[in-house]
């Protein structure tokens, strides 16, 4: 697949009274056009910041520092303010986790809706407005005539959540970007925005970048996934090559961290004991060293990136000999 955005050794870091926070400490990835990538990791993982540096998003005391962001091709670090604004809402759009604070409370859902649609497409008032209410319906919301002229208050927050993901889908953006769009809903709404979002992708060649701390749910929408940790990109392969060729302790982790949703035997929970990495005065090697059952010597310093074949790779010193890696990841296994 063409790639549609390539993310290459990007560094972000933030100003604070104690120091640098080093929140992304050389990240790539790449999203190919129309598809859809996962970044997990647990809170401070430095996940939204790099979906922030997509979006040109990083304002003082943050900063980039190194690497470089394309996306079909152009150098997003050369663009201006107003090619960003150009380039935002238009090709690529952005979903947070709080649709309350995207929303006016004082204007209705199809006046702030068809503002969009005006500005990115123009149209004029009405033809937006029938626009509004035509999104509405795809998105799932019933008798959508009347909803366009209710105010967001009167929406529930899974409802305006899909009003999000409407106004976000209007301009037909080449990149989706939805960071824990589903992490304030209840499970079973969240469910019905998962589907929604996989619905929509099914329709549109729009590629995703789903930021979220639940593997659970970039198992269900995700082809590939980028694990994140201590600003650092863990793990990266299929959503297949994570949950069945786990190549990562710290991915291991999260997955005996997942609730079973599914399934009459669950398991029981292990959370990841301990707490992730001071980034102001981050320790040399291993971001997850602390934290790591398997840490030895060599961990304080920092692995190699290891090809496990196929687009899978770790940052792991037991990866450099996969058989090592089968023992000690197999063994925990009962
Ligand atoms: Fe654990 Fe060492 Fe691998 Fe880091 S490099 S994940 S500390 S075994
Ligand atoms: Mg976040």
């Amino acid at each position: 697949t063409k790639q549609l955005l390539t993310v290459d050794g990007l560094k972000v870091s933030f100003q604070t009274r104690d120091g640098q926070n080093q929140a992304v400490r050389g990240v790539s990835f790449h999203v190919g056009a129309g598809e859809t990538v996962g970044i997990v990791g647990e809170s401070g993982s430095g996940k939204s910041v790099t979906a922030k540096a997509v979006m040109g998003l990083i304002a003082p005391p943050g900063k980039i520092t190194e690497g470089e962001i394309r996306f079909q091709g152009e150098d997003l670090g050369r663009l201006t303010e107003r090619e960003w604004r150009k380039l935002r809402g238009n090709r690529i759009a952005m979903v947070f986790q709080d649709p309350m604070t995207s929303l006016n409370p004082v204007k209705t859902i199809g006046f702030q809706m068809a503002e969009v649609i005006r500005r990115h497409r123009g149209l004029g008032k009405k033809e937006a407005l029938q626009e509004a209410v035509d999104m509405l319906r795809k998105v799932g919301i019933t008798e959508p005539e009347r909803r366009v002229k209710q105010y967001p208050h009167e929406f529930s927050g899974g409802m305006r959540q899909r009003v999000m993901i409407a106004m976000a889908l209007s301009c037909n953006p080449e990149l989706l970007i939805a960071d824990e769009p589903t992490t304030a809903l209840d499970v079973t709404i969240q469910a019905q925005i998962l589907d929604l979002l996989k619905q929509l992708k099914e329709e549109s060649d729009t590629a995703v970048l789903l930021i979220t701390h639940d593997l659970g749910v970039v198992a269900q929408v995700c082809s590939r996934v980028v694990v994140m940790y201590g600003g650092m990109v863990m793990e990266e392969g299929t959503v297949e090559d994570i949950f069945y060729r786990t190549g990562h302790p710290y991915t291991q982790g999260l997955l005996r961290s997942l609730p079973k949703r599914v399934g009459a035997n669950r398991e029981r929970l292990v959370p990841i004991e301990g707490s992730p990495p001071d980034l102001i005065d981050p320790p040399p090697g291993c971001p997850f060293q602390d934290r790591c059952p398997y840490a030895f010597g060599k961990c304080s310093e920092l692995p190699p990136a290891a090809d496990l074949g196929e687009g899978h790779r770790s940052l792991c010193w037991l990866v450099q000999d996969k058989s090592t890696l089968k023992e000690a990841l197999g063994e925990e296994e009962t």
